[in-house]
């Protein structure tokens, strides 16, 4: 006997567990499937040394309901991932969610039986069969190691952020090495750095990072935002990214000299993402205005570290301020000013092999008692890669998007009928302040199963002409910005797995603008999918 249920959610994180409460209230008969132990996705694997919020804590809560924002509260501006988590915790006992949800279990494969109209969905013990299945993968699950001869040798210890262990790791007087300098890396090294005899990180392209501004919550400020909650999601709904940093309407290129550099001064020294989101709106579009603020944030990294020749390796030189996700650190540059922490430019040096004993580069060989890798994931298509998703007759979805996904809305897929996918490749919620995205995400796929159970469909699928306009769409909303310009994930390059083709994952169009392309699309009776 398979277990039957009218919608398989993959994931238990922040959008699986809204989708969850959303459709309960449809009175749906719902079930669903986590990986992990507990709920958290992210904030569950994510538990390294370091891990905290980018986005200010009370602009990433949940906003859906008044009494959950009045009874939780952030102890710091930028919360770290234990309070997350226990948030996250604190979510699935109030609306008593984990008696829908499965843990441990893994989804290994999904496929759609067109006589039925069903998905079996399939895990590494049983299937389940369901009319709709909603995948909550997230955006970063599927963590990717080095390339690196011998990586299996290390006899030390050894581990990726993204799969940290549920004990405490001890570094004090260890020989650490730290692999990347994204924006996980930045967040662990200045932990390791503070109790580890020696710590070696090994960089291969620099970024530019931005001071988080970190503090904990005052009192005063706590009852301030408990009473502000309305403005304070209003003022993320106005903005592109679903931020507190709404961009200045002013060109980088229109004002003095003297006005632009107070400017870019006074949203350094602000917490969170100003610089990046609350800077001249052609600072990300517009190369010379670009020139301006990589240049400014170049002689920031340059006087906070003493070395100079060390400060120049730190410095990007390769791509403009904003074209990656840029990293947001405390204490990150001054690291470097202490004498038992060395950096390694894999630019100049490149990695040799991984040995027993520890890591041999062109330059040098290492020892190590421990190795961390900060290096990255199978950002937003990895989740479905690593599935085997087949719709109507057969068609595998990894063969589908082999050229870069193919989606309407970033929701639906032409050829997998009743398959939803939440903050998926093409929609805004990869691309923004995740929870702000993921309400309206869960909200608009809740009000499209209201319709259809109010229509009596069973099926609804995205038209493929609906599809290549939105793909269309998307790929000209990024082409106004200076992304394409450089590699990262943004852009589908990893070079740790086989070359994949160089496109635009997310949706560069902003926020509100594709909020307005959904509703547009709903109130018009949901045009581009067709339905039975
Ligand atoms: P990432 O941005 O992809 O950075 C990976 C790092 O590892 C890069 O420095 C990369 O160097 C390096 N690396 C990868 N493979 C390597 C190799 N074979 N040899 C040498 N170096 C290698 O990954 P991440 O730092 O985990 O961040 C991913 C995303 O997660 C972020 O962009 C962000 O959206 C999210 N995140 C969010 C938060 C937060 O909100 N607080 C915190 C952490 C992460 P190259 O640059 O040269 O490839």
């Amino acid at each position: 006997m398979r277990d039957k249920y009218d919608v398989v959610i993959v994931g238990a994180g922040l959008s699986g567990m809204y989708q969850l409460i959303k459709l309960r209230e449809l009175g749906m008969n719902i079930r669903v499937l986590e990986m992990g132990s507990d709920v958290g996705g992210t904030w569950y694997w994510n538990r390294y040394p370091g891990a905290r919020f980018d986005s200010e804590s009370y602009s990433y809560g949940m906003s859906f309901s008044k009494e959950l924002l009045q009874e939780w509260e952030w102890s710091e501006h930028f919360s770290a991932q234990p309070e997350t988590l226990r948030y996250c915790g604190f979510i699935s006992e109030k609306f008593d969610l984990s008696r829908d949800i499965e843990f441990n279990t893994r989804v290994t494969g999904a496929h759609y039986e067109e006589a039925r109209n069903i998905w079996q969905v399939i895990t590494e013990d049983k299937i389940y069969e369901c009319r709709f299945l909603i995948t909550a993968v997230g955006v970063f699950s599927v963590p990717t190691w080095p390339e690196i001869e011998g990586i299996n040798d290390f006899q030390g210890e050894a581990w990726h952020t993204a799969r940290w262990p549920h004990h405490p790791v001890d570094f004090f007087g260890k020989r650490v090495a730290v692999i990347g300098t994204g924006a996980t890396g930045v967040q662990v090294i200045p932990e390791v750095a503070k109790t580890a005899g020696t710590l070696t990180v090994f960089q291969r392209r620099p970024n530019y990072c931005l001071p988080l501004g970190n503090r904990p919550i005052t009192e005063e400020e706590q009852a301030d935002i408990k009473g502000r909650y309305d403005e304070i999601f209003a003022q993320c709904a106005s903005t592109t990214g679903s931020f507190l940093h709404g961009s200045d309407p002013r060109s980088a290129l229109s004002v003095s000299d003297e006005e632009r550099e107070a400017t870019f001064g006074r949203l350094y020294n602000m917490p969170g993402f100003a610089l990046w989101l609350g800077n001249f709106r052609d600072c990300g579009t517009d190369q010379e205005a670009n020139d301006f603020v990589s240049e400014f944030v170049r002689r920031k990294i340059s006087e906070r570290v003493n070395d100079l020749e060390l400060a120049e390796k730190l410095i990007p030189l390769d791509h403009g301020f904003g074209t990656r996700r840029v990293p947001m650190e405390s204490g990150y540059y001054e690291v470097y000013n202490k004498d038992n922490v060395r950096l390694i430019d894999l630019m100049a040096t490149p990695f040799q092999r991984i040995t027993k004993a520890g890591i041999e580069t062109t330059g040098e060989n290492f020892d190590f008692d421990l190795i961390i890798y900060a290096t990255g994931f199978d950002a937003i298509v990895g989740s479905f890669r690593n599935m085997d998703i087949q719709g109507r007759k057969g068609a595998k979805l990894k063969d589908y998007w082999e050229d870069g996904p193919v989606t309407y809305l970033g929701v639906q897929v032409p050829g997998f009928p009743n398959l939803l996918t939440l903050v998926g490749p093409q929609n805004a919620s990869t691309f923004c302040n995740i929870p702000r995205c993921i309400e309206q995400n869960v909200e608009w796929v809740s009000d499209l199963m209201a319709h259809m159970m109010a229509q009596g469909y069973e099926r609804v699928e995205a038209a493929q002409t609906a599809a290549e306009a939105w793909v269309e769409h998307s790929e000209q909303m990024v082409a106004m910005t200076l992304i394409p310009n450089t590699d990262s994930w943004f852009m589908n390059v990893n070079q740790n797995l086989p070359e994949k083709k160089r496109t635009f994952l997310a949706y560069a169009g902003g926020a509100p603008r594709y909020k307005q392309k959904c509703d547009e699309v709903s109130a018009a009776g949901y045009t581009g999918f067709d339905f039975a």
